[in-house]
């Protein structure tokens, strides 16, 4: 086996799965992107496995990648478009049902063949997308041309204010149509509260907290390609930038194709300890970064930024250098990750 190995607990996993959804009510597993790093048709196989009755995926393509391993419903979370061919074409599936987030695109579904699916999503604090609560009443016209399956409320992930929100949404849409609420990230108890108060059911679609929600379950290695004992001031790389010490360079399988060495956008706590970096005279502060890659019991860094498949790491020469072939733990982010493979293990027999 060689490259990014994710290795998950396949019995521990899906009792953490199992214990999510027995516990929460009108769950709505999403399934979107990379997957959340296991991949969308290992989600879909899960998701049938807890035998919900409805998954999410993120854009219309997506459809016909949990299609084949999924019998129930599926629900498009970004808002349906004309402009879309996928999106036109997969509304008609009676298995999907589409989001709307705007007047117009309602009537158009509203005029389309065989009375599609729909969910209408209304706008929150977070304003991505959705119709302004002033004009939910125009709904009420067209919504018995569709399939009408309920609104959409997808709060933000900021607490403050967010069940007064959710309540005063879902009673504003509901006075207009009685019909399910399909929350996005509130407590389920809330959710089953709000629904209940205005005689309603709820939906809750969660990907993270479902899918990445029991880290002990999982662990990510991978393998060394090559190892070169290095001096102090040697040139290395693509950059032919210096060797700080005397020391090895080791080669990783992992790159950016893997979603290693890219960082998501970041905020201003860490800018702050980017300046800590500097402040404290670190290797970060020679412009190098830290590796995800763990190689004799600590993180290390990397020669250069990371291309594609494979990544140079300095280990210095106090340090135990691995043997060609070597698993070595990695830290991946599994929201932006590309495994090379998966294994799930099964239960001893
Ligand atoms: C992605 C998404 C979710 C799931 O988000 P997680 O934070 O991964 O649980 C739920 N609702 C909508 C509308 C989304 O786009």
């Amino acid at each position: 086996m060689s490259g990014v190995t994710l290795t998950v607990d396949g019995p521990a996993w899906r009792t953490h799965l199992r214990h999510l959804a027995d516990t929460t009510p009108g769950l709505v597993p999403v399934a979107k992107g990379n997957g959340y790093g296991f991949g969308l048709d290992t989600l879909a196989r899960e998701a049938q496995r807890l035998g919900v009755d409805t998954i999410a995926v993120g854009i219309p393509g997506e459809v016909a990648l949990v299609r084949d391993h999924f019998d129930g419903d599926i629900v498009i979370l970004n808002p349906w478009s004309a402009d879309d061919p996928v999106a036109v074409e997969v509304a008609a599936d009676p298995r999907v049902i589409s989001t709307v987030s705007r007047v117009d695109d309602l009537a158009r579904l509203a005029g389309a063949e065989g009375r599609p699916r729909v969910l209408v999503e209304v706008l929150t604090s977070m304003r991505r997308h959705g119709l302004a609560p002033t004009d939910l009443a125009k709904v009420n016209e067209l919504g018995d041309a569709v399939s009408f399956e309920g609104w959409v409320i997808h709060l933000p992930h900021v607490a403050d204010g967010r069940t007064a929100e959710a309540e005063q949404l879902a009673a504003a849409c509901n006075a207009v149509r009685s019909a399910p609420l399909w929350f996005s990230h509130l407590a389920g108890d809330d959710a089953a509260r709000i629904a209940t108060g205005l005689g309603t059911t709820h939906r809750l679609r969660i990907g993270t907290n479902l899918w990445l929600g029991a880290p002990a379950t999982r662990s990510a290695t991978t393998t060394v390609l090559d190892v070169h004992p290095v001096r102090r001031g040697e040139r290395v790389g693509y950059w032919r930038r210096r060797v700080p010490a005397d020391g090895w360079l080791v080669i990783v399988a992992g790159g950016t194709a893997n979603g290693i060495g890219m960082e998501a956008p970041t905020s201003a706590r860490s800018a702050r300890s980017r300046v800590i970096s500097v402040a404290t005279g670190s290797l970060a502060a020679l412009g190098r970064a830290l590796s995800p890659f763990t190689i004799d019991g600590k993180k290390r860094w990397f020669a250069e930024p990371p291309h594609m498949q494979s990544s140079m790491v300095l280990l210095p020469g106090s340090a135990t250098p691995p043997a060609v072939g070597d698993q070595l733990p990695v830290e991946v982010r599994l929201t932006t990750a590309q495994v090379d493979q998966l294994v799930i293990t099964e239960a001893a027999e």
